[in-house]
């Protein structure tokens, strides 16, 4: 048998990938390969569970549009499935005049991709949020929080009962483009398909690799570590309590977070990941730690940023460091409020320029379309990602 369509990869932009070929060309044959035993254990199980609206992508970029639409379209596909989510809102707030610069930059970035931020004043911040200390703030009133894990597992019971093929527990190691189709392997069994969509997140780089495409970049493991305030202080913000995060970096900073369970969690940082699947702190795979050893455009990367990454690197190994970076806008927290949290390991692409990738980033050939680049807020732009993949391969199939 040939599939229509395969997808390789059960976090949330595969399962909305192949949930969206399903709606946009119903009786195709579609076939899902996960690598684990369950859906969403990787990015997708391990984020903050922030439903982003859309601040910080340059105007004109695919994340700035598709962050947009999937703003709505998580919304509504929770409000359809009776999923919980909350639009509690987002502050990010300056503690100093080199912040406050950054958020009025913030702030023309947003009106210019249509959103709708407040500023806020210092009194106005100790009305909305006594517990927080700034000297402005903007305020995000669309902001949103769910559980990303929930709306893949809801994806992946849809597309079962569509009769989409999913396969779990079954790593491809074996990828083959030929003239009418794609052999796809992995255990002891192989597939043909005549579209491959590849939505490997950490693996990424690897999965275009085995499939013979010329790549120049490598997915670099940026940890996220994450503590829990304990029960006694899960009311101490009522809105997501953002630093206004510096624009060369492509992550957001230790911010204070609501999730939907109803605790909060601070974090996450960012740190070189010694194992781009190892959860447990200083978890270490020496074929990750090669990888990105060996790659010039890592230790460029890492150079351009060096002093940013030993202030993440201490806040990592020292936690009053970490505490530190919290305290900034929230000065009653204390060191035993930081209670230990599952970490979360970021995909991110870098060149061998030494830059991190920010947008969105596919590679296609004639059979197959990989997704590279799909870090945050691909949660958030799932819907819409797998909607414009299935559209796109629905045309050319
Ligand atoms: C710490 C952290 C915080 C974040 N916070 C947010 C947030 O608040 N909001 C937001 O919008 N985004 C957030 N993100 C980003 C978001 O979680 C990811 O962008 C998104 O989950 C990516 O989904 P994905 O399907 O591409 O990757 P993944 O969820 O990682 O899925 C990839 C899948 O491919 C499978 N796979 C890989 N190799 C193979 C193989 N050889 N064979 C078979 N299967 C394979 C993996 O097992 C995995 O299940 C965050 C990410 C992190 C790490």
């Amino acid at each position: 048998m040939i599939f229509d369509y395969c997808v390789i990869g059960g976090g949330i932009v595969g399962l909305s990938t192949a949930m969206h070929i399903t709606e946009l060309s119903p009786g195709a044959s579609v076939l899902l390969i996960e690598k684990e035993k369950e859906v969403a254990t990787h990015q997708t199980g391990h984020n903050s569970g922030v439903i982003h609206a859309g601040i910080y992508y340059p105007p004109g970029s695919l994340k700035a549009r598709l962050c947009r639409e999937g703003l709505d379209a998580t919304r509504s596909f929770c409000g359809s499935h009776n999923i919980p989510f909350e639009q509690c809102g987002k502050l990010i707030v300056a503690t100093n005049t080199l912040e406050l610069d950054r958020l009025n930059g913030l702030y023309d970035r947003a009106v210019a991709n249509g959103l709708k931020l407040t500023r806020v004043c210092v009194d106005e911040l100790r009305t909305i949020e006594p517990r927080i200390k700034g000297i402005s703030a903007l305020l995000s009133p669309e902001t949103g929080i769910v559980n990303y894990q929930v709306i893949a597992r809801k994806i992946s019971d849809l597309i079962s009962a569509k009769g989409v093929a999913i396969k779990l527990g079954c790593k491809v190691n074996r990828i083959v483009e030929r003239p009418g189709l794609v052999e796809v392997s992995a255990n002891d069994s192989t597939w043909n398909t005549r579209k491959l969509i590849v939505c490997g997140g950490l693996q990424a780089d690897r999965l275009a690799r085995m499939a013979g495409l010329d790549i120049n970049f490598r997915i670099i493991p940026f940890r996220g570590e994450y503590f829990q305030l304990p029960e006694s202080k899960h009311d101490i913000v009522r809105h997501l309590i953002y630093p206004a995060p510096d624009p060369k970096l492509p992550f957001l900073g230790v911010h204070l977070t609501r999730m939907i369970d109803g605790s909060v969690t601070v974090g996450p940082n960012a740190v070189i990941g010694f194992s781009r699947e190892g959860y447990p702190k200083l978890s270490m795979n020496f074929n990750d730690l090669a990888s990105f050893a060996s790659f010039p455009g890592f230790w460029k990367l890492i150079w351009k940023h060096r002093s940013h990454a030993l202030n993440e690197m201490k806040g990592s190994l020292w936690r009053p460091a970490y505490l530190a970076e919290c305290r900034k806008y929230c000065p009653e927290l204390e060191l035993s409020d930081l209670q230990p949290y599952r970490a979360g390991i970021r995909a991110q692409v870098v060149t061998m320029r030494g830059e991190a990738v920010h947008d969105f980033l596919f590679g296609e050939t004639a059979r197959m379309l990989h997704v590279y680049n799909a870090p945050s807020p691909a949660a958030t732009s799932a819907l819409p990602i797998g909607r414009m993949i299935a559209s796109k391969c629905i045309g050319q199939n």
